[in-house]
């Protein structure tokens, strides 16, 4: 076969399978490539950090017309149909209800493996002298306290729109949508009209708009997912395997059992199915680790799959700033993990009150999380001195954040998929492909 065939032949198998090659390959540079190599007399790592950086700007780039307009087009076709209250009660109440499930998960997967009762907790402890990087987040996170929970929700009404479109502040931009989705519902006469047509149109320019970018998603995941395998190492692990195993079992709990179980249960849907027709969305998260900037990819995947667009502009916005299943587990799971660490200096164990006040902590706090990489810590910074524990300790996870990200940020993404999934059948919608036979 002549060159341009194949290169035809690459271009149109499915993007899902490009993906999954890409990340492969990403796998192997991690391995064989480190910070200082250069090919032609250019750094790899600056290479790959480069086309990452194109990719995640482009996806940022529409998230706040697209996150705008989706709402605005969501609320205003929901409000007419008198539906908008029953969808909007069961979307909170499936939010809370997975997030409970995730943080219990955690946190029994934290207390059966016990990552921090270890021989190398001193060594760990001794670590968290600081390095840059931990500097920096300590310097985002310093003078924060349980109070800023509050301030996070009372942001959500912002005193200037343009500010909070200019700041991506997603959930003050989710609230204008709310608002002005709705009263165009109830605009009558040729000027609700155009505003309808106008939205519907702006909308679907953002989607046609992600198609064309997750085109380009192959050199996007290979180069983001090599960028932080080349620059966290694998050696990195060593001393939190165990911490890093119970994160990672603990969320594929919740994405292969718990969350699979509630598709088929609750929904009647084949769970698998689902998962294969949403799989670009989760392995753009897995390579962004941003729930925001996969928000595009999110959407699209959902209408594929057959769910409407009344539901999916609705639940998925919302989903992406305040439903983080993976978020809260996560921040469950650290908190837990260095009370035990702190155990060992001082002799004292977490008390059961103690962990079920960090669970609820975790629940609150991963909903003001913003959609973006690493801002957990921002959560775990908050709950640790809450209940007791040094702060500085949460440089003891750095080194792992990055890949935990990834992962927790494909189960916040599937998490929202999920819910949408539940509301579409409980909506009476068809879903044929994806129906139990
Ligand atoms: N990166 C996560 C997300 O965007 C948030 C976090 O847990 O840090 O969903």
């Amino acid at each position: 076969m002549s060159e341009a065939g194949t290169f035809r032949k690459i271009i149109d198998s499915p993007l899902w399978l490009q993906i999954l090659v890409a990340l492969g390959l990403a796998a192997i540079v991690g391995l064989v490539v480190d910070v200082d190599t250069t090919i032609l007399g250019a750094s790899v790592y600056g290479i790959l950090n480069y086309f990452g950086t194109l990719f995640v700007n482009a996806l940022k780039m529409i998230v706040v017309p697209l996150v705008v307009a989706t709402i605005i087009v969501g609320v205003a076709n929901m409000a007419k149909q008198e539906a908008f209250g029953r969808v909007g009660g069961k979307t909170v109440g499936l939010y809370i209800a997975t997030g409970l499930i995730s943080v219990v998960t955690g946190l029994i997967f934290v207390n059966l493996v016990s990552p921090g009762h270890t021989e190398s907790a001193q060594l760990l402890v001794d670590s968290v002298s600081v390095s840059s990087a931990q500097a920096t987040v300590l310097e985002k996170v310093e003078g924060r306290s349980s109070m800023d929970i509050f301030e996070i929700l009372l942001r959500a009404v912002p005193a200037n729109i343009l500010q909070a479109a200019l700041e991506v502040q997603l959930l003050a931009l989710i609230f204008v949508g709310v608002v002005f989705g709705f009263f165009m519902s109830r605009l009558q006469g040729s000027a609700g009209d155009t505003l309808r047509v106008f939205w519907d149109g702006v909308h679907d320019v953002m989607i046609m708009i992600t198609m064309w970018i997750m085109r380009f998603a192959p050199i996007g995941v290979f180069a983001l997912v090599g960028k932080v395998l080349i620059q966290s190492g694998w050696e990195a692990f060593q001393p939190l395997v165990w911490f890093f195993l119970t994160v990672f079992l603990a969320l594929a709990v919740h994405f292969f059992v718990w969350l699979p179980l509630l598709l088929k249960y609750a929904g009647g849907i084949r769970p698998y199915a689902y998962y294969g027709k949403v799989l670009r969305a989760q392995l753009t998260a897995f390579s962004t680790a941003s729930s925001s900037a996969t928000l595009p990819v999110t959407l699209d995947s959902a209408e594929k799959a057959g769910i409407s667009r009344k539901v999916t502009s609705f639940v998925l916005p919302l989903g992406a700033t305040v439903n983080m299943d993976g978020t809260a587990l996560y921040e469950c799971v650290v908190v837990i993990f260095i009370a035990q660490l702190y155990a060992y200096t001082a002799g004292v164990d977490f008390t059961i009150g103690q962990q079920l006040i960090v669970v609820f902590l975790a629940l609150v706090t991963s909903i003001g999380v913003a959609g973006v990489p690493a801002a957990s810590l921002v959560a775990i910074a908050l709950i640790l001195p809450a209940v007791g524990l040094p702060v500085e300790w949460i440089g003891i996870v750095l080194v792992v954040d990055r890949l935990l990200d990834m992962c927790r940020t494909s189960v916040n993404v599937t998490s929202d998929l999920t819910i949408s999934a539940l509301i579409a059948s409980s909506e009476k919608e068809e879903l044929e492909d994806l129906r139990a036979a």
